[in-house]
């Protein structure tokens, strides 16, 4: 193969959800400057499930969680195998790694990723919002030296007026006010609050979620229609 198509391996093979492209220089950790250009996959939930969270997260959505965070990794490793035996550099950001339990921090921010892929906005609620699925999906990273040039970023929120998730919080985390890229999370949501309520959960559903404020979302609840979900090409000779 002497073109590179990423989107229809990662489509059509893997079954990814949506995908986009993001050029990462002067985003990323030092750690990760020698791999500028992002590549942001996501892969939707199940919609039965995010509906059966009605007031407190359940076994089958802790399951789900691990299952699509697993199922996203995997597509990230066959990612990065795809692009270092076309002899690029690449490494997966792994789905939901904290490495940092006082600020909830992973290596990279995914949302930011996606965002900058052109996939999406920063909620109220501090999730990653799109069109074709609102907050109902989760993400990876693949990071890597192929100039894989992307779509043009998102930098202004699509909520409006809407305060749904804010009402949908059990524990009043969510302030309500609209992301823009200067917005640091904090503002966004009280994310010690939003752990405590997590952590009542955890040892009983054996994953730290939640869900609330994905259920509640107005974005996504309608099936998109089928068609070709972010890029529509991107190849690399
Ligand atoms: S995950 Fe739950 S506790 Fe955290 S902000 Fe959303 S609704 Fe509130
Ligand atoms: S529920 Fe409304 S305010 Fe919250 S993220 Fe979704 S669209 Fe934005």
């Amino acid at each position: 193969m002497s073109k590179l198509h990423i989107q229809e391996l990662l489509r059509s093979e893997f079954h990814a959800s949506l995908l986009g492209f993001a050029e990462m220089q002067g985003y990323l950790p030092k750690e990760f400057a020698e791999l500028p250009y992002g590549i942001s996959i996501g892969v939707q939930l199940s919609r039965p499930i995010i509906d059966s969270l009605q007031s407190a997260p359940n076994k089958l959505y802790a399951y789900h969680y691990h299952a699509i965070n697993h199922y996203l990794n995997d597509l990230a490793i066959q990612t990065v195998n795809y692009l270092q035996k076309r002899e690029h550099q690449a490494l997966s950001i792994p789905a939901s790694l904290t490495i940092n339990w006082k600020t909830h921090e992973g290596h990279l921010s995914h949302k930011m990723v996606a965002t900058r892929a052109g996939l999406g906005w920063i909620g109220k609620n501090a999730l990653l919002v799109t069109n074709e699925f609102g907050p109902r999906l989760r993400l990876v990273t693949v990071l890597t030296d192929a100039p894989l040039r992307g779509k043009r970023p998102i930098t202004a929120s699509q909520c409006g007026d809407c305060q749904a998730c804010v009402k949908a919080c059990p524990v009043g985390a969510i302030h309500g006010k609209a992301w823009t890229p200067k917005t640091d999370r904090e503002a966004l949501v009280d994310v010690h609050k939003c752990a405590e309520f997590i952590d009542q959960y955890k040892a009983e559903l054996g994953a730290p979620v939640c869900g609330l404020c994905v259920q509640a979302c107005p974005k996504g609840r309608r099936e998109p229609k089928n068609r070709l979900w972010g890029e529509t090409s991107q190849e690399l000779v």
